[in-house]
């Protein structure tokens, strides 16, 4: 400390002597466009500090002066109390040389510099928003587009960076003096919220009759609501596109819905006014009703009551669990206040409600989900009977996403809207990978430094529309990211649309590219989000991913190793008879089991109802068009057939998830006797419990069936694990999404000592593949 006086500190303004410190503050994370800035100027006037915040390339960057005790505060309430959708990853703090005379507080413009920051996800409509939306005296009183900085669209309706109104699909709407005072006022809960306005100046609401006649109706909700309420199928503009929607209560309304979009028995998601009405249908517990009400708002997959199929009749049929979101844009709030009898203020938002909304994507033919107004109309003719719409156009396509609680924790069966593009962490700094992910549930991942960006949901790459949208996700997630990548990774498998697009990348931009197994992927997907650095046996339980000998894997013991992974064993084989098609009729691979036991005989008098039953036996005999699989859904699939639980499929993964529900209303069982063996090769055979699956009692085979799996499994990882001197195990792959299996398994082995790893924050399904596949290749590029 000095004595001279030249270089002493300077005076607080107020003359009372006290010493002042200055120091420069730089905070990374997601602090933009989430009201980050207006929140350090109303603390730095709580605490009396002076100094300016600006924005630039790489966060939010300040300088703060004033006693040093009110900078400490500034710090830990700078964390403590951030705005709720911003996420602090680290503060930098230095000294500097205090200002004299320095007063006052602004936000400075920002500053330009290389993009490293995140454009935040889209948010669930706030509770300020909520209170204004319901208060009659509110300029914004029932306006459908109601956000601020700490709500609201922000993914969906960007071009690309910075996250300003013009590169928005709000550039086109010039603010009202109001709003523009609100966005200029630092203090406001409205400075720089991008999406600001207001019924004066904002988009605006539109019902329109299914040949594009605008209806000319004073209340378009109020009139699509009644639509809905007498049978009809609305389309309604949500945050990341259309929803197909109509009462989930009315039977002939669910069963025409499915009709029209052609769907089979799939469930359909319903939407609920808030966690009490759930509760009318569902089990939630604390954790499923903090994932319910969570900001990103997905539709939470809940237990059943018994009676909920009587309510909801058809919506979720033969299974065990139904999806519930709660509403999300204030669009859907408003249709529930409607029905609530319009009432003032905020108390009825959490008494229960009987009205139920079936909420699905409107994506017809397995095509890409539809966002844009026109689009609508021409591609939903036939299956909706209105449209409810407004003209703030959704610019980048995100389906809702899909959770469940799993273990007392949140698991994803797909990812998107709310979620992307949050980072997820992968524990270590590598060069920029983008990964193609898969050719079902695809999604694409890039990453940067440490974080990698799984994109929303793209779907199922079997037409070209999905193909075509998955290539304007490559090119949205390069750009909003501002990340170029400088290695490509795929899968193996070359005919999917996905590994050609790799590869094309690539070659055009001569980068290395490097195609990663399948199953390695999955595996590396789970140890991504929770970085091991040693060795681990990988579990991964798949429906099919190509093997490295050409055949078709699915039921995996791997020894991974960052980049590199070894077959330490595999479920036994069995014969896909008719090749694709077996992996769609699940009694063909309940032939492939009779056959396999030398119970050809009883194939043809048991499924004399299939065409072609007579046929299968001669060709598994010749082993034609028989090629073999060792996928763990092929053996869900034999069991469900042999069951009689279900033959054909509709849906991927539909007969697995009809097992686990009658099992799991079964309840618990005890596993067959001998219902395995594990071959000196380390192949796991559980053909001896398909024998004994068919006597019939479906209930009690699926409960047997399971119980037998992760006995099973429990002893094949168990020992090989012991062999290989591993401690890990890391579960992947789509068949985790089954809960007994998934919940059996981790319990048992962790009973045995076993470290087991999961997947938490991507999909443990394909949906999860990309980011595998880039964790990968990073340490691929590391090593
Ligand atoms: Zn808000
Ligand atoms: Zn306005
Ligand atoms: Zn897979």
């Amino acid at each position: 400390m000095s004595r001279d006086a030249d270089i002493a500190p300077p005076m607080n303004a107020d003359g009372t002597g006290a010493r002042l410190a200055r120091n420069r503050i730089r905070v990374r994370g997601v602090v933009q466009g989430v009201g980050f800035r207006p929140f350090v100027f109303r603390l730095a006037q709580q605490l009396d500090l002076a100094g300016w915040v600006r924005n630039d390339g790489a966060g939010v960057e300040m300088e703060v002066q004033g006693p040093p005790g009110n900078l400490s505060a500034l710090l830990a309430r700078m964390i403590k109390e951030a705005p709720p959708l911003a996420r602090v990853d680290t503060v930098e703090r230095a000294d500097c040389t205090p200002l004299t005379g320095d007063r006052g507080f602004t936000i400075r413009p920002s500053e330009g510099g290389a993009v490293t920051t995140a454009i935040g996800p889209d948010t669930a409509v706030c509770p300020a928003c909520l209170g204004e939306l319901f208060d009659p005296a509110n300029r914004r009183w029932r306006y459908a587009l109601i956000n601020c900085t700490e709500c609201g669209p922000r993914y969906t309706l960007t071009r690309h960076l910075p996250y300003d109104r013009a590169n928005t699909s709000m550039a086109g709407f010039v603010q009202c003096e109001t709003c523009q005072d609100e966005y200029d006022a630092p203090a406001h809960r409205r400075f720089h919220a991008e999406p600001n306005a207001c019924p004066d100046c904002g988009p605006q609401l539109a019902l329109v009759q299914a040949d594009g006649v605008r209806v000319a109706s004073r209340d378009p909700v109020a009139d699509a609501l009644l639509h809905i309420l007498t049978g009809h199928i609305v389309a309604i503009k949500g945050v990341g596109g259309f929803n197909l929607v109509c009462d989930a209560r009315n039977p002939e309304a669910v069963e025409r819905l499915r009709e029209r979009k052609q769907r089979g028995d799939k469930p359909f998601a319903v939407m609920v006014a808030n966690v009490a009405s759930a509760r009318q249908y569902a089990r939630v517990g604390n954790a499923e009703a903090a994932l319910l009400k969570a900001p990103e708002r997905p539709i939470v997959l809940l237990d059943k009551l018994s009676d909920a199929d009587m309510h909801l009749w058809g919506v979720a049929p033969d299974l065990d669990q139904v999806g519930l979101m709660l509403p999300n844009a204030p669009l859907h709030y408003l249709l529930f206040h409607d029905e609530a009898g319009r009432p003032s203020g905020t108390a009825w938002l959490d008494a229960p409600q009987p009205l139920a909304l079936v909420m699905t994507s409107a994506n017809p033919g397995g095509e890409p989900l539809v966002i844009d107004n026109t689009e609508a109309l021409a591609r939903l003719a036939g299956i909706a009977d209105l449209y409810l719409m407004h003209d703030r156009d959704v610019l980048v396509r995100c389906d809702d996403s899909v959770a469940r609680i799993a273990d007392g924790a949140p698991a994803f069966v797909r990812r998107a809207r709310g979620y992307t593009p949050q980072a997820i962490r992968i524990g270590r700094k590598g060069p920029p990978v983008l990964a193609f992910g898969s050719y079902l549930k695809n999604a694409v991942c890039l990453t940067r430094g440490d974080e990698a960006f799984l994109s929303q949901h793209v779907g199922d790459l079997s037409n070209a529309a999905t193909c075509a949208a998955m290539d304007a996700t490559v090119e949205h997630l390069m750009t909003v990211l501002a990340c170029r990548p400088e290695w490509i990774a795929c899968d193996r498998h070359p005919d999917s649309y996905a590994t050609q697009a790799a590869h094309r990348f690539a070659e055009a931009h001569e980068l290395p590219l490097i195609a990663v197994q399948h199953h390695h992927a999955h595996i590396g997907a789970v140890l991504a989000e929770q970085p091991v650095d040693e060795p681990v046996l990988g579990l991964a339980l798949d429906g099919v991913g190509l093997g490295d000998d050409g055949t078709a894997w699915g039921g995996e013991l791997l020894r991974v190793d960052g980049a590199s992974f070894e077959r330490l064993g595999h479920l036994a084989p069995l014969a896909l008879p008719g090749g694709d098609r077996a992996a769609r009729e699940p009694w063909r691979m309940a032939a492939s089991a009779l056959h396999a036991m030398g119970r050809s005989a009883e194939i043809a008098p048991r499924f004399a109802h299939q065409r072609g039953s007579e046929r299968i036996g001669a060709l598994l005999d010749a082993g034609t068009r028989c090629p073999p699989t060792t996928s763990m859904g092929r053996w869900f699939d034999a069991a469900a057939g042999l069951l009689g639980v279900c033959e054909v499929m509709h849906y991927e993964g539909e007969a697995a998830m009809r097992l686990e529900a009658l099992a799991s209303h079964y309840g618990p069982a005890f596993a067959q006797p001998g219902g395995w063996h594990i071959d000196a090769a380390n192949t796991l055979d559980l053909m001896p419990t398909l024998a004994a699956l068919t006597g019939g009692d479906a209930p009690r085979g699926a409960a047997v069936f399971h119980a037998t799996l992760v006995a099973a499994l429990e002893a094949w990882v168990a020992s090989t694990a012991r062999a290989q001197g591993l401690r890990t195990v890391a579960l992947g792959g789509g068949c985790f999404l089954n809960r007994q299996l998934a919940e059996g398994l981790s319990r048992r082995l962790s009973t045995r000592g076993l470290t087991v790893l999961r997947a938490r924050q991507a999909p443990t399904n394909d949906g999860g593949l990309a980011l595998g596949q880039a964790w990968v290749a990073i340490r691929a590029a590391m090593d």
